[in-house]
């Protein structure tokens, strides 16, 4: 039997509308593509959002996976930036939240909460980046009871923005650490954030470590082989992620229905692309549900491969315009471009390969 479609909690409806009109309001006024979105973030603080993700024996309000995913594509249809922001904070959060160092954990979770310590995630260099070359990205050799860090984490979004890091790095032993450290510790360097096709105010780049000392009482858990999935968190391709790019899809398609009220010509592609819109928001909220048999793979995969084509349909909808500087369309196509390179495991990156290269 198939299942019924899940409704989603009427919350999100009423709140989250009001702080994504304020968003699209704020990234369409801002001239400047590279500032830190400040305001946005202050906005996001203000509406309690991060308390969604922590647990309520923790103090938070702790939604559930359908209810994130679903504000996620609200949150990213209205400003991808600003709700990228987010995921990575909240990435650095939710292994703060898991951590079994419990005086480090209740440390930080109350900085958080009390809006003093903002903390961001540098782990790609654990799962997705740097993983062809020999030498580890960042290595941790011990010392005295801790560790001495050099390398670098090839990319932390607000890096230069953050009070804190959660970093990962490897022990010669094949062992890796995880840890949490104040972004002005001795040894660690952050260059300006780098230009990109996109996001570029997310003021993303590499962190760097010269031999920096990690106390043990920074380690958010004990050394491990896979030390990501010791707190048995997804670290790549997760639903959230999938939340975005159907989050940016939305802006696109909604773009394609508004023309089409006063393009006949546009109709069918518009109706086309809104029943895709509405089957793949079902499967994202099942997915995060849990009851469906489609992995979090799949799902990236199909939503990779509609973001890319809604945006360049939303382009070739609003023709020559949508090509000049400025137009909502260009920055929606380049943005979509991010969802081939971002938190994006092999298996997805090669079924990408495989539909670009039209292979069955
Ligand atoms: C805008 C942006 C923001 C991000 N923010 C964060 C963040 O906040 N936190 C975080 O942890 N991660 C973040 N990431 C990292 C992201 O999730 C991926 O890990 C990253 O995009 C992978 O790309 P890479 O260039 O590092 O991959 P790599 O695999 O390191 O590839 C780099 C280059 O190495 C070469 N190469 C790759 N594979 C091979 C091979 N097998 N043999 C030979 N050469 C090879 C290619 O020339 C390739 O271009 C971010 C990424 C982007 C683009």
């Amino acid at each position: 039997m198939t299942p019924e479609p899940l409704d989603c909690d009427p919350r999100i409806d009423g709140d989250i509308s009001q702080l994504c009109e304020h968003l699209v309001t704020l990234s369409t006024s801002s001239r400047n593509d590279s500032a830190w979105p400040r305001k946005q973030l202050e906005m996001l603080q203000q509406a309690d959002v991060y308390r969604w993700f922590i647990p309520k024996h923790l103090g938070g309000l702790e939604w559930g996976p359908v209810e994130i995913a679903s504000a996620y594509v609200e949150l990213a249809s209205a400003c991808l930036t600003t709700t990228f922001i987010l995921t990575q904070r909240v990435a650095a959060l939710s292994r703060i939240c898991a951590s079994d160092n419990i005086p480090l954990r209740d440390e930080l979770l109350s900085g958080i909460l009390e809006k003093n310590i903002h903390a961001t995630v540098g782990i790609s260099h654990l799962t997705t980046s740097r993983q062809h070359l020999r030498q580890p990205a960042c290595l941790a050799i011990p010392k005295d009871d801790g560790y001495l860090v050099t390398g670098q984490s090839p990319w932390v979004t607000g890096a230069c923005r953050a009070t804190h890091l959660v970093v990962g790095a490897e022990i010669p032993d094949g062992r890796q650490i995880l840890f949490a450290i104040p972004s002005d510790a001795p040894g660690i360097t952050i260059p300006k954030g780098l230009n990109l096709l996109a996001l570029t105010s997310s003021q993303t780049g590499p962190v760097k470590f010269e031999n920096v000392f990690v106390d043990p009482s920074a380690l958010l858990t004990k050394p491990a082989k896979q030390v990501l999935s010791v707190s048995g968190l997804t670290s790549t391709g997760s639903t959230q992620t999938s939340a975005l790019a159907l989050g940016l899809a939305t802006a696109a398609v909604n773009f394609i229905e508004r023309e089409s009220l006063h393009r006949p010509d546009l109709t069918e592609t518009a109706e086309a692309l809104k029943a895709q819109q509405f089957a793949l928001k079902d499967r994202l909220l099942k997915t995060a549900s849990g009851i469906t048999s489609s992995t979090n793979e799949e799902l990236r995969t199909d939503m990779n491969s509609f973001v890319l084509r809604t945006t360049q349909a939303s382009m070739a909808a609003a023709k020559g315009a949508g090509f000049v500087d400025g137009h909502p369309a260009g920055r929606w196509c380049r943005e979509a471009l991010f969802f081939l390179v971002w938190s994006c495991p092999q298996s997805v990156i090669q079924a990408n390969l495989c539909e670009l290269a039209g292979i069955e």
